[in-house]
């Protein structure tokens, strides 16, 4: 496995492989089986995986954040290796943003102001947006793997790359969970195990609307009560829970398109992200597989 530091390393790396399918995994480390699930359907579809390991300082609007954010680089790169990837590109901050660094890539609109945007702040889209496309253009691959986990972060990448002409296909792959239903998250290991265990209230909120929709129950109220009345039983308070169409993030009131229920809450120190796809009404070509998640072990 060569790692690569600086975007000439990669490039030189990459130079020699360039007549075979290339697939790249953005990620900020402190990996663990949702990213490795990346790596997985990456490595079904290329014959070089890139894995990038960058903690972006411009997506985090809170300095406490930043400096809490797991980093495990040693680990990550023995992960690495065991799942196959060929180059791991880990770049320091001043690679990605060299002194005099004036371009911001942003999205305008209520895409990357609502939810994740509203709650993080402006900034928080506009560094993914800016690193996504960096990273994009710096790899030049077939294809490009994110985690449905993310899907506000999903509906940006596909934006910014529709919109700047970017020649990489987004892949999704469905969030990798816990045997509990609990997500995969870096910030899990900030849980305590009390709220480990209250965490497991959003999975369950998720499961519980995923069911009501297959026992046919479509508006969007009914579902957000059904999920709330989970995450209430648990004490917590969602920062938001909302069902909005996958594209764009508006609010839908029915499901007549196809739909997400994101949920997003602060269980102790960490600020959890969940969602489940309701309703794929048409299912794109460059969607893996968004089976809405199972029941997880343990919910009624
Ligand atoms: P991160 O390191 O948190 O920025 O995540 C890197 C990529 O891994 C993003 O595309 C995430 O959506 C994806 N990812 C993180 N957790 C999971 C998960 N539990 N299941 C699937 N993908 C995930």
């Amino acid at each position: 496995m060569i790692v690569a530091t600086t975007l000439a390393e990669l490039r030189s790396a990459l130079a020699p492989r360039r007549d075979a399918p290339i697939a790249v995994v953005p990620t900020m480390g402190a990996l663990h089986e949702g990213h490795l699930s990346l790596v997985t359907a990456a490595r079904a579809r290329a014959a070089t995986v890139v894995l990038t390991i960058f903690v972006n300082p411009t997506q985090f609007t809170e300095q406490a954040d930043l400096d809490a954010y797991p980093r495990a680089l040693d680990d990550d790169l023995a992960k690495a290796g065991a799942a196959g990837v060929d180059v791991v590109f880990a770049p320091t901050a001043a690679e990605m943003y060299p002194t005099g660094f004036a371009t911001t890539v942003s999205i305008a609109g209520p895409l990357t102001e609502t939810f994740e945007g509203a709650v993080r702040g402006r900034a928080h889209f506009d560094g993914v947006a800016t690193i996504v496309s960096k990273l994009l253009l710096a790899v030049l691959a077939d294809t490009a793997y994110f985690g449905q986990k993310d899907a506000q972060q999903v509906a940006v990448v596909r934006r910014l790359v529709r919109d700047l002409g970017i020649p990489t296909e987004i892949v999704v792959v469905p969030t990798s969970r816990d045997d509990d239903g609990l997500a995969r998250s870096s910030r899990n290991v900030r849980l305590t195990p009390a709220d480990r265990v209250r965490a497991l209230a959003l999975p369950r909120a998720l499961a519980a609307a995923a069911r009501a929709v297959a026992d046919g129950e479509q508006d969007a109220a009914a579902l957000r009560a059904i999920a709330a009345h989970e995450l209430d039983a648990a004490g917590l308070t969602p920062d938001y829970l909302a069902v909005v169409d996958s594209d764009g993030f508006a609010e839908l009131d029915r499901l007549d398109r196809d739909a997400v229920l994101v949920v997003a809450a602060r269980v102790g120190a960490v600020r959890l992200l969940d969602n489940v796809v309701l309703a794929p009404v048409t299912v794109s070509s460059d969607i893996l597989d968004d089976r809405p998640v199972a029941a997880p072990t343990g919910s009624p």
